[in-house]
């Protein structure tokens, strides 16, 4: 069976419920850090935004809430996919990159974040960010945080500063894989739990054996898809991009090439 489909998603979500979970949105497990069995589900909208609506929907169905980040940039911003998101039940929140944009000029940073986080407020109150991971670019977005302060941007968390990954288990797909930490450049956490999980499967078990953490916050991306051609497609550019990735750690001149690809390939909406 093929994995990262939206018939896994589900199976993923299913499995939660049955043994007792409650999906809470990533605000809710701030103020409510004593949940027992909580799961926080973050999407963050790196692209695909309709694919995003697709999981929002399927999670609706099953009354369960979710955390979706979208970021700036025209392939992640789309009115229509963020709205109807909010009409969900959603929690709508900003992934930001302003470092990185602004390459590295923490003042030009700060005036577009705070741009930024207006312009998405238009849709949904948002109380929490999170850094998008901007791989090739050699500036930390976290890093804005070093000199600034959450609540003075009305905001209550960002889920790389505002959670013990020694209390709560972090899984994230990155590279269409639940264990693909090793070609995470930035969306990395440290953390005190020794599992690890390679398919949706081997999760959706663990939890039916009630061995499974009972907190954790799991980082979906919008990669999930049931439709035939779109899976192949990605599945091939994940393998192609995580080899370039991989190679780009040790050669310098591949590592140019790629940022410059990638930078053109995200050319800002702005
Ligand atoms: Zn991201």
């Amino acid at each position: 069976m093929r994995d990262f489909t939206l018939k896994a998603y589900r199976s993923l979500l299913e499995a939660f419920l049955q043994a007792g979970y409650r999906f809470l949105t990533f605000e809710e497990f701030l103020e409510h850090p004593e949940e027992c069995k909580a799961i926080v589900m973050r999407h963050d909208v790196d692209e695909l935004a309709w694919n995003a609506l697709k999981m929002a929907q399927l999670e609706h169905g099953l009354g369960v809430r979710a955390t979706y980040y979208f970021r700036i940039v025209k392939q992640s911003n789309v009115p229509e996919v963020i709205r109807q998101v909010v009409e969900l039940g959603h929690e709508v929140g900003y992934h930001y990159e302003d470092l990185a944009l602004a390459e590295g000029d923490e003042e030009k940073a700060m005036a577009s974040f705070e741009k930024n986080l207006a312009y998405f407020r238009t849709y949904y109150p948002v109380r929490t960010v999170c850094m998008h991971g901007s791989s090739t670019s050699k500036y930390d977005n976290r890093l804005l945080w070093k000199s600034h302060w959450l609540p003075d941007y009305g905001l209550i968390g960002e889920p790389y500063l505002s959670v013990d990954f020694n209390k709560v288990y972090y899984l994230t797909d990155t590279g269409y894989a639940w264990d693909g930490e090793k070609i995470a450049v930035r969306d990395v956490v440290k953390t005190g739990f020794d599992l690890s999980f390679h398919t949706t499967k081997q999760i959706v078990d663990c939890v039916g054996r009630g061995q499974f953490p009972d907190q954790a916050l799991i980082l979906a991306h919008t990669l999930w898809t049931d439709r035939p051609f779109q899976w192949y497609w990605l599945h091939v550019r994940e393998y192609i991009r995580n080899n370039i990735k991989h190679f780009a750690r040790n050669n310098k001149t591949v590592a140019v090439v790629y940022e410059k690809a990638v930078n053109w390939y995200w050319k800002k909406k702005h």
